[in-house]
């Protein structure tokens, strides 16, 4: 392929231009972006995993600098509030909670000490969350081993802010950027030709990358591939937003509040707060929606309400003939995992691992399409199950949730832990065994029985070890910088990453 169209100047266009144009910069491949100057980005997207860090090293762009630019904070994990029930929080952590003892998940001694009298939670033992809950932040530095050492960190940042700086990059590696809307598209032969511009232009091209937003103009409205609809599993489909004022504590972590008809996001930036509030259509309207945000919203209001409507779901097909879907394009999981950004570089990445040659082969093609179902589906059954192991019933959309339907393969996930605890094998699942771990038991699931290999170890000597090295993590989170401290020795580059 010797000329790739980006169509779209989001965070999955420049994001996948700066990706594309990383690993294509020494050969002779044109990459062009068209980006409408008239149709306005999505706006949001502020929360990452850390993933986002493998992309920065990917790409060679330098933490601080990043950071700096796009008005970033550190992020540790999510923290959950009154989803089991009202009154009720429990913690997402990054990097691993535990390890393991005597070759067993830490999850099954946990479990067994807990039963025991043992009164430290879970995530207790995640490195990551310790510091969280105490405001603190550092990256661990080499290769000392450290009792932080297993903590794991993304980053919440201005989508306007990333857009622009992955633009920059992008330009320096030879993109060009046509600021123009794209009026029509011309096919030949089922694939796409060419993209005739407002201004008259016909743009010609190799290989079409759809970033195009929930427009989706290459994918579904020119291809028509098809949409599979998840709102029976995952009923939300509003969001409004609103910033505010910035929260002097910065805490290193993202909330996610439930409330009577879906869920509030506070993504705390250097400068500003980000607030949304998810919901159902079904069960509340707008005005509604608006004022449960508003009502609380902490500091100033600086921007006015920004409402979005979503169908959850993905595409049929993400890559299909000269076309991949990227971003808002290829579908939408809502934003309480924080996944979509993931899934812009899973998708590239993955994309670059299989790049065409001269022309398409259909098995390449067909495993993709394998590999993102697998990925997306994976996602979907883990955001489900923060919601159908809620306890609460106080309105109309949680007694939904007492009897919905959820997908089978979540059911086998859920009914396999539920008997000793162990959790399906699946490598290609993007949340790992500790991450599962952390929901179910924030969301109180106990298995009926436990791993006979927890009697390999004595119980008392596995307690003991355990209330020291809870202990341990939080008398060293003494010594550790304030996340505002870290920050600030950061930007004015006191530390090194
Ligand atoms: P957009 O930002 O909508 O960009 C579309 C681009 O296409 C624009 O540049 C537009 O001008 C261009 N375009 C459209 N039509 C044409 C045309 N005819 N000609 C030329 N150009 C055209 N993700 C996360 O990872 N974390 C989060 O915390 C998170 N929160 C979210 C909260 C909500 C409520 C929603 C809805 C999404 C959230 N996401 C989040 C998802 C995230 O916002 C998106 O994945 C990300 O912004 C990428 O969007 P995009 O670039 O695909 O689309």
């Amino acid at each position: 392929m010797k000329k790739y169209i980006i169509v779209g100047g989001g965070t999955a266009g420049w994001m996948s231009a700066a990706i594309l144009s990383n690993v294509l910069k020494h050969t002779n491949v044109e990459i062009v972006l068209i980006e409408s100057p008239n149709i306005a980005t999505v706006g949001v997207g502020e929360a990452t995993i850390p993933s986002i860090i493998d992309l920065l090293r990917y790409l060679n762009i330098s933490l601080e600098d990043f950071i700096k630019v796009t008005d970033s904070t550190f992020k540790l994990g999510i923290k959950f509030v009154d989803w089991l029930r009202v009154d009720h929080h429990y913690w997402h952590p990054f990097g691993s909670v535990g390890g393991k003892i005597d070759t067993l998940p830490f999850f099954h001694h946990w479990s067994l000490c807990y039963e025991n009298g043992l009164k430290s939670e879970y995530t207790d033992f995640s490195p990551a969350i310790v510091m969280a809950k105490n405001n603190k932040f550092f990256i661990p530095q080499g290769n000392k081993a450290n009792l932080f050492s297993s903590s794991d960190y993304a980053l919440h940042f201005d989508a306007i802010k990333v857009a622009a700086y992955l633009k920059d990059f992008s330009l320096k590696n030879g993109v060009e950027h046509i600021s123009c809307e794209v009026s029509a598209v011309n096919k030949d032969n089922e694939k796409i030709a060419s993209l005739k511009l407002t201004d008259n232009r016909i743009v010609t091209g190799d290989f079409f990358i759809d970033c195009s937003g929930q427009h989706a103009l290459l994918i579904e409205k020119s291809l028509n591939v098809g949409y599979q609809d998840w709102s029976e599993y995952l009923p939300v489909d509003r969001a409004v937003a609103i910033q505010s004022e910035k929260n002097t504590s910065l805490p290193p972590y993202t909330e996610s509040i439930a409330h009577e008809h879906g869920w509030r996001w506070k993504i705390p930036l250097q400068s500003r707060t980000g607030n949304g509030y998810v919901y159902s259509s079904r069960f509340c309207d707008d005005e509604t929606a608006y004022k449960l945000l508003l009502d609380n919203i902490d500091g100033e209001q600086l921007t006015k309400a920004h409402f979005i409507k979503f169908t959850t779901g993905k595409r049929d097909k993400i890559w299909h003939q000269n076309c991949l879907a990227v971003g808002l394009s290829s579908g939408f999981l809502e934003p309480l995992e924080s996944t979509s950004i993931h899934l812009i570089m899973k998708t590239m990445l993955t994309f670059m691992q299989m790049l065409p040659s001269e022309s398409l082969h259909q098995a390449t093609i067909d495993e993709f399409n394998r590999l993102m179902d697998i990925e997306f589906e994976c996602i979907r059954d883990f955001i489900v199950a923060h919601y159908c192991l809620s306890q609460r019933t106080d309105s109309n959309f949680w007694q939904w949730w007492q009897t919905a339907e959820i997908p089978c393969s979540l059911k086998q996930k859920l009914n396999l832990f539920m008997e000793q605890g162990r959790l399906v094998n699946n490598d290609l699942d993007l949340f790992a065994s500790d991450s599962w771990y952390s929901i179910l038991a924030g969301m109180d699931q106990k298995p009926k029985d436990i791993d006979p290999l927890c009697h390999i170890s004595s119980l008392q000597v596995v307690k003991e070890m355990l209330q020291k090295r809870a202990l341990a993590l939080q008398h060293s989170t003494n010594k550790i910088p304030s996340h505002q401290e870290y920050l600030q020795q950061l930007i004015f580059q006191k530390v090194k990453t």
